[in-house]
């Protein structure tokens, strides 16, 4: 029997992957980035085929890779994470440069990035694997560790989108059944759960300017469940 915990062993690292040009771009939050081999240095990312950024990566084969740290902001994720770009314009405001492929590269809250050149793309069935062969790479900031996905998940109380190629559905985690009904909102941009048991404040009591403390998405945002 497979124990799905054990999926959650396995380490990553959390990015902003873009693709595209200075016309027209898109970034998203991935946690499947990792250099495939040393000489020449090559790169993989992993995209789910409904995630806006895959077209761009087909059609400009190009993908930059910026690199959170553990002080990233919910802001960040949630602007990356999880919203559309198909909605609007997430890389507008944001510290972008462009690399030699013309890739837009986000360098807010990121510690360092790569960019890369597609070579290869594979089809995953739900997702596709992109492999980029390293054009640049620069260190922007030496002063915060780089976030795992585990310091995501336990101290960040970060949740796995649906699109994610690590996503687990949470029937499959959790096994206990439920003790007590307490009364639940649920973020509708990000799945966060604010149990009003365990934050020890009701939902409606909570500030109009409260933001999903996951993805920062508005308190109208919230539903019950
Ligand atoms: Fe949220």
């Amino acid at each position: 029997m497979i124990d799905f915990k054990a999926f959650h062993k396995i380490t990553y690292g959390l990015y902003i992957v873009c693709s595209g040009n200075s016309e027209s771009g898109n970034g998203y939050i991935s946690n499947t980035v990792f250099q495939v081999t040393s000489e020449p240095a090559q790169f993989a990312v992993c995209c789910n085929k409904d995630n806006y950024t895959s077209e761009f990566i087909e059609k400009y084969n190009n993908f930059s890779v910026s690199i959170l740290h553990e002080n990233s902001t919910k802001e960040i994720f949630g602007r990356f994470g999880y919203k559309s770009g198909k909605d609007f314009n997430k890389l507008e405001g944001m510290d972008v440069k462009y690399g030699e492929t013309g890739v837009p590269i986000v360098r807010d809250e990121s510690i360092a990035y790569l960019e890369c050149k597609v070579i290869k793309q594979i089809d995953l069935g739900t997702h596709l694997m992109f492999i980029g062969e390293l054009i640049d790479a620069q260190v922007l900031a030496e002063n915060n560790e780089p976030i795992t996905y585990a310091f995501y998940r336990t101290v960040k109380n970060g949740i796995t989108p649906k699109n994610a190629p690590s996503y687990i559905d949470k029937s499959k985690l959790e096994a206990k059944p439920e003790v007590k009904q307490s009364v639940k909102y649920e973020c509708t941009v990000c799945g966060y759960i604010h149990d009003e048991d365990e934050e020890g404040v009701k939902f409606a009591d909570l500030p109009d300017d409260w933001k999903c403390p996951v993805c920062g998405a508005d308190k109208e945002d919230f539903n019950k469940i």
